[in-house]
């Protein structure tokens, strides 16, 4: 089925609107929903069958006009998994490598980290806290569900410890002088409790650094970036409604940025210590954004209507599309389109993936090594940043498809 397109109008549902996790005081209303989207994005399946049987959910995206936090308010944690089958990692891109070892040697220089102790709270498989670690001979406690022991790396055990499960104060962590917790509090819609979490870990001490890194969403409302909306990210947070979250648990934010193309948000925060936040220039931020989620669904909406009629021309025309990143952004594209009949291929650098195929349209994951094989005509590119790694890539191989970035 290729006609129908899962994106729709806000509806008037159960889910349409809820308190704020973050601010706790604001209301949230629905403005975009998906119906129909694969639970899992990231998840290794064996088959295409299994692939295409895989649970869906249904994406409720809501603001709140309070703090202008973003979330799907009708997630389920329940029917998500994070674990051994959960292949996310993108260290094996040189290009994100190289913002990873910045980032890293950045924070190490900025606050003093050597021979220190470090926790990451949702580490992945623990590329980032070796980097942290090795970087300033630093000792580091990892958690994370889908961390995989035999991926490990350059540091001893003693120096670096990981438990594979999610972060808890239960596990009663000994005082940390620097805590990060990168590209996890987007997946949990109880943000308000899970911060408590965190400054449970700091113990009361105002001189221990929270690290948090999560997807900018003022870009996504702002380009309509659909590929960005998918469902293990419930969460959504502009550098406004992120403060504020912190803030609402007695964080002050030191330092908040945006990096790797705008993508990625960040703060750095401390307990009790910091400036005073400007709230005047907080409440235009949060204006600017209601206007944003305003007009969201008419302008997605074009977009997506851009992308199918390109995507069905090229088709029409025999030439063999693919697109390239078979992660998160991949299955929400290609399930926001309704286009899996159109692309059957994904490339993927991460050789782990390969083999396997996405959920909900099924497509089947390739290496670049796969592509003179299969001749492509067009490769549509996930994520514009790894656009002239990809080039070169191609180049390598005597390869010149047409290439476009979202
Ligand atoms: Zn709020």
């Amino acid at each position: 089925m290729t006609g129908s397109p899962a994106a729709t109008n806000p509806g008037t549902g159960h889910a349409g609107e809820r308190d704020c996790p973050t601010c706790g005081q604001g209301r949230m209303q629905v403005f975009y929903r998906v119906a129909e989207v694969p639970t899992n994005s990231c998840i290794l399946l064996e088959t295409e069958a299994a692939a295409r049987e895989w649970p869906k959910g249904e994406i409720a995206l809501a603001a709140c006009e309070r703090c202008g936090f973003v979330a799907n308010i009708a997630f389920d944690k329940a029917l998500t998994e994070y674990s051994s089958r959960y292949e996310e990692t993108q260290g094996f891109s040189p290009t994100f490598r190289k913002f990873h070892e910045q980032l890293a040697e950045e924070l190490v220089q900025r606050h003093g980290l050597r021979g220190k102790r470090i926790v990451e709270i949702g580490c992945g498989k623990g590329e980032f806290l070796h980097l942290l670690c090795a970087l300033g001979d630093n000792r580091g406690l990892g958690f994370d569900p889908a961390y995989v022991p035999a991926r490990d790396q350059t540091l001893r055990g003693e120096q670096v410890e990981f438990v594979a499960d999610y972060f808890s104060s239960r596990y009663r962590v000994e005082e940390a002088d620097f805590v990060a917790c990168k590209m996890t509090l987007e997946h949990i819609l109880e943000t308000g409790p899970f911060v408590h979490e965190i400054r449970q870990s700091v113990h009361g001490r105002d001189d221990t650094v929270v690290f948090i890194q999560v997807p900018e969403a003022t870009r996504i409302l702002g380009q309509c970036a659909f590929e960005d909306v998918y469902y293990e990210h419930c969460s959504y947070f502009t550098p406004a409604s992120l403060a504020t979250l912190m803030e609402t648990h007695g964080f002050r934010v030191l330092r908040t940025d945006i990096t790797y193309g705008d993508q990625y948000l960040t703060v750095e925060a401390s307990y009790g210590g910091g400036p005073e936040p400007d709230l005047a220039a907080r409440a235009r931020e949060v204006g600017e954004l209601q206007a944003m989620v305003a007009s969201f669904p008419q302008r997605v909406a074009d977009k997506m209507r851009r992308w199918r009629d390109d995507i069905r021309a090229r088709a029409a025309a025999g030439q063999r599309i693919l697109i390239w990143g078979s992660g998160s952004k991949g299955v929400a594209f290609l399930s926001s389109l309704g286009l899996d009949e159109l692309i059957r291929e994904a490339v993927d650098i991460n050789p782990h993936r390969r083999g396997f195929f996405m959920p909900g349209g099924g497509q089947r994951i390739v290496s670049p090594e796969d592509l003179p094989a299969l001749e492509p005509d067009y490769i549509v590119v996930m994520n514009a940043v790894y656009l002239d790694e990809i080039r070169a890539m191609l180049a390598d191989k005597g390869l010149s498809p047409e290439l476009a970035a979202l």
